[in-house]
């Protein structure tokens, strides 16, 4: 456990499933106590925070949509009532809609800017003053290697995860001197569901261009954002840090 999070209070955004989930669980080993929300899935949202207990943390579950303004200030309330103050927060909430620009539908655009980019937005927002106020914090907003080298058929997606970056480095310019740290990380193929609906054919393409010669695992993105919201990581601020397997070099 790392002492400097034992009775702090981390709220993770789309912590039932992927790389949100294994974040969820490397900070409640951590000492974290856990505000989390997802978008549909209760029953995996709901074991997540059963794990988190188990390893003696307390937690804060809620089903909240990232979009919705309103949903994230109660959740942030909320977690924040009932835990306490927020002190990390991590937003690994996020969506795909893959298409050809020019077979785009609004609907797909709109969805994924709503839920990326505006998700981060609305959850920065609503935690950011407190943060400001007690002069701590640290933000770990999860961006992608399609944001920083951009992607076919993800124009949406690439985007939103552009958007990431320099709203989380704009971010950190403005909260530094209030003791706030926000970074980004930005991940390459990881397994999770998001991935498992790639073709092999994809895949296997995908693999020869990973000097690692393989897909990540979630739980290697958390051990980085672990890092990254610890006391180790105390004037690391503004920054993108890539765990691709070395794909974007
Ligand atoms: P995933 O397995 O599809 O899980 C997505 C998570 O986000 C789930 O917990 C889901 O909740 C939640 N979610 C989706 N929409 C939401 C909304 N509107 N409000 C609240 N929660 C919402 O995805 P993942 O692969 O772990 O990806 C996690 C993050 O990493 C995303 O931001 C993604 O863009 C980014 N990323 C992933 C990869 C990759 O290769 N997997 C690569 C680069 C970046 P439910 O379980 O309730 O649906």
């Amino acid at each position: 456990m790392h002492s400097s999070a034992r009775n702090r209070v981390a709220l993770v955004t789309g912590g039932s499933r992927g790389i949100g989930r294994a974040i969820a669980l490397r900070l409640a080993h951590d000492g974290f106590d856990l505000g989390m929300c997802y978008a549909a899935d209760t029953a995996a949202a709901e074991e997540v925070g059963k794990r988190a207990v188990e390893l003696g943390r307390r937690v804060h579950v809620r089903k909240a949509d990232v979009s919705d303004a309103a949903a994230v200030r109660t959740l942030v309330e909320e977690t924040a009532a009932e835990l306490g103050p927020i002190c990390a927060v991590v937003t690994a909430a996020g969506i795909t809609r893959d298409k050809p620009l020019a077979l785009m539908p609004d609907e797909h655009w709109n969805a994924v800017l709503r839920v990326n980019l505006d998700g981060v937005y609305n959850v920065c927002r609503a935690v950011v003053s407190d943060m400001m106020e007690r002069r701590s914090g640290a933000i770990v907003n999860v961006s992608s290697i399609a944001g920083v080298h951009g992607n076919a058929m993800q124009t949406n997606y690439a985007a939103s995860k552009a958007g990431i970056i320099g709203f989380t480095k704009s971010l950190a310019k403005e909260t530094g001197r209030y003791g706030v740290r926000a970074n980004v990380v930005a991940p390459g193929f990881i397994e999770t569901d998001m991935t498992a609906v790639l073709p092999e054919k994809i895949v296997s393409r995908v693999r020869q261009q990973i000097p690692l010669s393989r897909l990540g695992r979630p739980d290697e993105v958390a051990n980085l954002v672990s890092f990254l919201l610890s006391e180790q990581a105390s004037y690391v601020t503004g920054a993108v840090f890539h765990a691709d397997g070395g794909m974007v070099l």
